[in-house]
């Protein structure tokens, strides 16, 4: 297949969806005006704005999770940079991202604003899969189950977990406020005993709830141009995150789930192409949508900021660059940023104690208050019900 329209075609679709990626600080105000809400001056503010006068209980009902998998993109881009030892051995540039603000603009500018991050190089504890497989499937699982499966070793196990966390989030919320947009199809296999119960779309044909899906013109329409193109960087029934990314979007918009799980896989496809460029590319693009996320999010009033972004990955990537798995134990390190006003210790110096992927559900379930599961939340992020 021949790599090169792919590699223009992510951007030309975000600037034809009319999606901004150039951000102003919505996060950063939202922050500092709930911060006044919470001042001494609150009460005289309150009454002229009906904007801050939102209190706990109204908060916890308005809060909300989105969460973002980057399916096999190594910690060491995101905090360090592109490579230049990989860039290189790739023909690349070696000076091409060698800062991680130029290859995560987005994320670096929310994170500075209310954010934190576990598992970056010399910022506190690590934070790992737990394996053994660092395969994805089982990344997944232990997503969304809030624990590993060890039995399942294949991207094709086909093991949904009993209970997962969206199950959790229904089971208050109701099932329409659970959503999963995903660009690789297996991870279906992982949202639930019952994914009929949720709006999932997976892959270019896997469609759950799909009358609530297409209740909205725009995330139809783009999921119809996701299933129009073909698979590339993926293969069988891979949808490209570009257009992931917008159905993404306009069903956030739309319909304004609790949460919404999306799972973009551009960049893993890239690196098993072993193609570091457009690896590289793929990861500036999912900084991109976290743009544009955080745009969308400003324009969702007291919704918008209560929404928690966690920002994850389901493994690591072996030192070769393109390969990841049981062989390569170093692929298991991931990380994870939170994002957003509701973050409990925003600019905490990492996690004080090493965590797993296991750990996940339970950060969901505590920025929401919801009940269920097992383990606790990571908890410069979220309290833990006691
Ligand atoms: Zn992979």
């Amino acid at each position: 297949m021949n790599a090169r329209p792919s590699l223009t075609r992510p951007a030309l679709l975000l600037v034809a969806a009319g999606v901004t990626t150039a951000l102003g600080g919505s996060i950063a105000g939202a922050a500092a005006t709930r911060t006044a809400a919470r001042g001494p001056v609150a009460a005289h503010v309150a009454a002229a704005s009906p904007e801050l006068t939102e209190g706990p209980l109204e908060d916890r009902a308005e809060s909300a999770v989105v969460l973002l998998v980057l399916d096999g993109v190594r910690w060491q881009d995101v905090f360090e940079g592109a490579d230049p030892v990989l860039a290189r051995r790739h023909d690349l540039d070696p000076r091409a991202w060698r800062s991680p603000r130029d290859l995560m603009p987005n994320l670096h500018r929310l994170v500075d604003a209310s954010g934190v991050i576990v598992g970056a190089p010399g910022q506190g504890a690590t934070m790992a899969a737990s394996g053994p497989q660092f395969i994805s499937l089982p990344g997944y699982l232990e997503i969304f189950a809030g624990k590993p499966d060890p039995a399942c070793d294949r991207n094709d196990c086909a093991r949904p977990p009993a209970r997962t966390v969206l199950d959790d989030v229904a089971a208050v919320s109701g099932p329409d406020d659970v959503a999963v947009v995903a660009s690789w199809p297996n991870i279906a296999q992982a949202v639930s005993a019952d994914v009929t119960r949720f709006a999932v779309t997976a892959g270019r044909h896997f469609v759950a709830r799909s009358a609530l899906l297409r209740s909205d013109d725009a995330t139809s329409r783009w999921l119809d141009l996701g299933r129009a193109a073909g698979p590339w960087p993926g293969r069988g029934d891979y949808r490209p995150d570009a257009f992931t990314a917008q159905v993404a979007l306009h069903y956030l918009e739309s319909s304004r789930p609790r949460f919404l799980f999306v799972g973009l896989g551009d960049a893993d496809e890239h690196a098993h192409h072993d193609d570091y460029a457009s690896y590289l590319e793929a990861v500036h693009q999912a900084d991109a949508f976290v743009g544009a996320l955080a745009e969308l999010l400003g324009r969702m009033g007291a919704r918008g900021r209560h929404t928690t972004v966690l920002i994850t990955a389901d493994h690591g990537r072996a030192f070769d660059f393109k390969d990841h798995g049981p062989q390569y134990p170093e692929s298991g390190r991931v990380f994870l940023v939170a994002i957003g006003q509701d973050v409990r210790h925003p600019h905490a110096a990492g996690a004080a104690r090493r965590h797993t992927l296991s750990d996940v559900a339970p950060t969901v379930r505590a920025l929401l208050g919801v009940g269920g599961g097992t383990g606790e939340a990571i908890p410069e992020i979220a309290a833990s019900p006691r």
